[in-house]
C-alpha cells in the first residue's frame, strides 16, 4: 500500500459511514413491517411502488419493508439485516462482498426488483446456463409480485426466446449469451432484426470471475466466407530456427521472441528485404511470429491433439477437448501447417468484443461475490466501482490451518492423500479443490485405491454438477473439483436435504482442501469460501510445496533453503512467508498483465462506440440514403421511380455492408499490428503509443473508406423493388455465422484455461 495509506483510509471511512446509513435504513425498514404486513398483495405491491421519486428509490425503508414481507410470501424467506444491506449498497451501484452461502441469490433479486421498479432494464449476469434458469425461477414469484416482469436467456434459447426474454425487466443471463447477442445485433441491417434492447444495469453474480478474471476473454463472433493466406512456406522457413541462437523464450513460456540472426535467417530462406520493411510488418512478419509460437510454444498432447485430421485445442482447466474452441485464427493456420494439415477456412472474424469492453456499455454495473475485496483494485482501475464490505448473518465458524508446505511435489501429493483418508476415517465430509482435471482423476485414484469412494466433478454439465456438489456436505463424502466447477450452488451440511446436519457439524463441519495456492490469495479464498456456510463449523487447509507453479514462477529468482522432515514436511514461519510473498508477486503479474492488455483493449472499444453510434444512425434514419444521394444525385435521380422506403432500405443495406466489412477488416489489422508489435520495440518506439498511432490513423482511413465504396457500389449495384442486389455484385453476407470464445485467456495462467459456456448458436 505504502504511499497509498491515506486512500485507503479514507475508503475505509467511506464504507463504514455507508455501512452506518444502511443500518440506520435497515432498523427504520423492521418498524414498518407490522404495518405492511397487515397489507393484501395488491395493496403490498402498490406501497413498494409508491416509494419510488424521481426514478430512484425514494422511500428506503418503506421499500426494504415492503420487499421482505413480500418475500416471506412468496418464497418463504425473511431476508436478513444484512441481505437488507446489502441491497441497498447494490442500489447505490457497488460490488459487495458477501459470503458464500449468505443469500445473494435474494439479494440480487430484491436489487434488481429496485431498479426495475424505477424503470430501469436489468440484466443479472450469471456465471453459466444453469443458474440463469435456476436464478430466474427461483426469484420469479417475488419479482412478478410487483407487476415486473422476469425471463432468463441460455445457450438453449432460440432466437424467438431471446427477443422475448430480453424485453423483461429483469433478465437472467450468463455473460457469453449477452455478448454474443450483441455482437449479432451489431451486423443486423434493419432495427426490426434486433434481439437486444438496451439494459441500464448489470447486476453481475461472482463479479470478480466475470469482471476480474475473465475481462480480457475476448467473444468472437465469426463468419463464413473468407480465404486463409498460404501459411506452409513460412510454416517451413520457421522450422529450421534454433532456440536461443534464432529466438529466445521468456521465463515464464508465454511468448517467443525472434533475435536479429533469426530474422536475417528467415529473411534469406524466404528471399525478402527485411521482415521490418512497411511492406512484411504487418503481413509476413505476423505470420512468422504465429509459426514461431506454433513451433515453440505449443506442444502437441499437451496444448492441442491432432485427430481425424484437424487440430482440437486441450482445455487445459478441463484437461479434455475443448469442442469448438479456437485459436485466433493466424495461429490456428500455423499450427495446422505445422502438423502438415490441409489449413482450414478460417472463418472470417466479423466482430469481437472483450467481457470487459461488454460490461462497460452498461451505464451502471454492480455485483455481489464472495470475494470482492481483494480485488478492489481491479474493480476500482478498470471500472470505477466501490467495494461494501456485508458482514455475516452469523460469525464464522471455519478455521483455516497454516499452509502444510513440502519440498517436492510428490511428497505433498502424498501427504494430500494421507491426510484426506485421515479426515475421512472420522466420516467429515471432504471437497478438495485442484487446478485442473488431470489433477483432479489422478488424486481419486490415489485415493481409490485406499478404497475411499470419491466424486470427481468432471464439468459435463452444469445441472449435473450442481446436483453432485449439493450432496458434498454429506457425511463421509469425499468430492474432488476444479476450482470454478459447481459454483454458486449451497453446499449444506448433512447433504442437499440436511438430514444429517447436526450430525456433520459435530464431526467439524465440511472440510475443504487446496492441493495449491492460486496465483491470487482471491481464488484461495473462494474455495475456502465453501466451507463454513451460514455459521457452520468448517475447516479449510491448503498444501503447497516448493515445486509449485506459483512459486516457481513467483520466486523465481530467489535462493531459499529449508530443512525438510524425513516425509518432505517443511515447518518454518520464513517458508511461509516466502510462499506469501511468491502470490504476491504473481498477483502483482497479473494486475500489470491486465492493465497492459487493456490498454490495447480501450482504445478498440473507443472506436467501437463511435461505430455503433454510426451504426444506429444509418439504422433508425434516412442518413444512408441522404448521404448516398448526396453524393450522387443523378443515381438517385435514377432511382425515383421506386417508393421511398425501398430507397432507404438499399442504401442502409449499403452503407451497413461496407462499414461492417471495414471494421471487421481494421479489427484483423489491429490484431496483427499487435501482435507485431512488441518487435517495434527492437526500433526504440513504444509499443503502446505506435499502436495508438496507427489504431487512429487506421480508424480514421475506415470511416472514409467505407463511405467512398458505399458510394461505388450505390453507382453500381442493381436497386430493384426487392433492394439493392449486393450478392450479385459479389458484396455478401456470411451465409452463417457462429460465436466462440478465444482461449487464449491472458490473465489464464497455463495459456489456454476458458470459462465454461461456449457459445456455438450456427444459424
Ligand atoms: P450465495 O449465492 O450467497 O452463496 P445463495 O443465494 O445460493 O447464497 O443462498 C444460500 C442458501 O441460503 C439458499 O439455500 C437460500 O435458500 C438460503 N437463504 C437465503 N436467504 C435466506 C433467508 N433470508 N432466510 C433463510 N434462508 C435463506
Ligand atoms: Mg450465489
Amino acid at each position: 500500500m505504502g504511499a497509498f495509506d491515506w486512500f485507503w483510509k479514507a475508503m475505509g471511512s467511506t464504507t463504514e459511514r455507508n455501512n452506518k446509513k444502511s443500518k440506520s435504513v435497515v432498523a427504520a425498514a423492521h418498524e414498518l413491517i407490522p404495518e405492511l404486513s397487515s397489507l393484501d398483495d395488491a395493496s403490498l405491491a402498490a406501497a413498494v411502488r409508491g416509494t419510488v421519486a424521481d426514478g430512484a428509490i425514494g422511500d428506503k425503508p418503506r421499500f426494504l419493508a415492503g420487499l421482505s414481507v413480500a418475500s416471506e410470501r412468496r418464497l418463504g424467506l425473511t431476508p436478513f439485516n444484512v441481505q437488507n444491506q446489502a441491497v441497498l449498497r447494490l442500489l447505490e451501484g457497488d460490488v459487495i462482498q458477501m459470503a458464500t452461502g449468505e443469500g445473494k441469490t435474494l439479494v440480487g433479486a430484491m436489487a434488481a426488483a429496485g431498479y426495475a421498479l424505477t424503470g430501469k432494464r436489468v440484466h443479472v449476469i450469471t456465471v453459466n446456463n444453469y443458474l440463469a434458469d435456476r436464478d430466474a425461477e427461483w426469484m420469479r414469484p417475488l419479482v412478478e409480485f410487483f407487476g415486473l416482469t422476469v425471463a432468463s436467456v441460455t445457450e438453449a434459447s432460440t432466437r424467438e426466446e431471446r427477443i422475448a426474454a430480453y424485453r423483461s425487466d429483469v433478465v437472467y443471463a450468463p455473460v457469453t449469451e449477452i455478448g454474443f447477442d450483441h455482437l449479432r445485433d451489431n451486423q443486423i441491417t434493419n432495427r426490426s432484426q434486433t434481439v437486444q434492447v438496451p439494459a441500464d444495469v448489470a447486476l453481475v453474480d461472482e463479479a470478480d470471475s466475470v469482471l476480474v478474471d475473465e475481462a480480457l476473454v475476448p467473444l468472437v463472433l465469426a463468419g463464413s466466407e473468407g480465404s486463409q493466406q498460404a501459411t506452409g512456406q513460412i510454416t517451413a522457413a520457421v522450422s529450421h530456427l534454433e532456440e536461443e541462437e534464432h529466438y529466445t523464450i521468456d521465463g515464464e513460456g508465454r511468448n517467443v521472441f525472434l533475435t536479429d540472426k533469426g530474422a536475417e535467417k528467415i529473411e534469406r530462406i524466404l528471399g525478402i528485404d527485411s521482415l521490418y520493411s512497411d511492406e512484411h510488418i504487418g503481413t509476413t512478419l505476423v505470420r512468422v511470429n504465429l509459426a514461431l509460437h506454433a513451433k515453440a510454444l505449443l506442444v502437441r498432447d499437451v496444448h492441442y491433439i491432432v485427430a481425424d485430421g484437424k487440430v482440437a485445442l486441450v482445455d487445459a482447466s478441463r484437461g479434455r477437448v475443448a469442442e469448438l474452441q479456437r485459436w485466433p485464427d493466424g495461429l490456428q493456420a500455423a499450427v495446422e501447417s505445422k502438423e502438415g494439415l490441409d489449413v482450414s477456412e478460417g472463418g472470417r472474424i466479423l466482430d469481437s468484443i472483450t467481457l470487459q469492453a461488454l460490461m462497460r456499455r452498461y451505464p451502471t454495473v454492480c455485483g455481489m461475490t464472495g470475494t470482492a475485496v481483494e480485488a478492489t483494485d481491479q474493480l476500482r482501475t478498470f471500472y470505477g466501482l466501490h467495494v461494501s464490505v456485508i458482514d455475516r448473518a452469523q460469525e464464522l465458524q471455519r478455521f483455516d490451518e497454516a499452509d502444510r508446505i513440502y519440498a517436492t511435489m510428490a511428497e505433498k501429493n502424498e501427504a494430500i492423500v494421507e491426510e484426506i483418508a485421515h479426515i475421512h476415517a472420522t466420516g467429515q465430509p471432504v471437497l478438495v479443490g485442484t487446478h485442473d482435471v488431470a489433477e483432479s482423476e489422478a488424486l481419486a485414484e490415489a485415493l481409490e485405491e485406499r478404497g475411499i469412494e470419491v466424486n470427481v466433478l468432471n464439468a459435463k454439465n452444469d445441472a449435473e454438477e450442481a446436483r453432485i456438489i449439493a450432496e458434498a456436505g454429506d457425511t463421509g463424502r469425499v468430492t474432488v473439483s476444479t476450482q470454478m466447477a459447481g459454483r454458486g450452488t449451497d453446499i449444506r451440511l448433512g447433504g442437499a436435504d440436511e438430514a444429517d446436519h447436526d450430525e456433520v457439524a459435530e464431526l467439524g463441519g465440511l472440510a475443504v482442501i487446496g492441493t495449491a495456492r492460486h496465483r491470487t490469495a482471491r481464488l484461495d479464498n473462494q474455495l475456502r469460501g465453501r466451507a463454513g456456510r451460514q455459521g457452520d463449523p468448517g475447516l479449510s487447509l491448503f498444501f503447497v510445496s516448493l515445486e509449485d507453479d506459483i512459486v516457481k514462477v513467483g520466486g523465481a529468482d530467489e535462493q531459499i533453503t529449508a530443512q525438510p522432515a524425513a516425509d518432505g514436511r517443511i515447518e518454518s514461519n520464513r517458508i511461509q512467508q516466502f510462499i506469501e510473498h511468491c502470490q504476491r508477486v504473481t498477483e502483482g503479474q497479473l494486475l500489470e498483465i491486465h492493465s497492459q492488455t487493456w490498454k490495447y483493449n480501450k482504445l478498440l472499444a473507443d472506436h467501437r462506440d463511435i461505430l455503433d453510434e454510426r451504426r444506429a444512425a444509418l439504422l433508425d434514419t434516412d442518413t444512408a440514403w441522404r448521404e448516398l444521394a448526396e453524393r450522387n444525385p443523378q443515381r438517385a435521380a435514377e432511382l425515383d421511380h421506386l417508393p421511398q422506403d425501398v430507397k432507404e432500405q438499399a442504401a442502409r443495406d449499403i452503407m451497413l455492408f461496407h462499414l461492417d466489412d471495414e471494421w471487421s477488416e481494421h479489427l484483423a489489422l489491429m490484431d496483427d499490428v499487435r501482435e507485431s508489435i512488441h518487435l517495434r520495440a527492437i526500433a526504440r518506439e513504444t509499443p503502446i503509443d505506435e499502436f495508438h498511432r496507427i489504431a487512429v490513423r487506421e480508424f480514421k482511413d475506415l470511416a472514409n473508406r467505407a463511405v467512398d465504396k458505399a458510394s461505388e457500389t450505390f453507382a453500381e449495384v442493381a436497386i430493384t423493388e426487392d433492394g439493392a442486389q449486393l450478392a450479385d455484385a459479389g458484396w455478401k453476407r456470411p451465409s452463417s455465422t457462429w460465436t466462440y470464445m478465444v482461449s487464449d485467456n491472458p490473465l489464464a495462467g497455463s495459456g489456454n484455461s476458458v470459462i465454461s459456456g461456449i457459445g456455438n448458436i450456427f444459424r
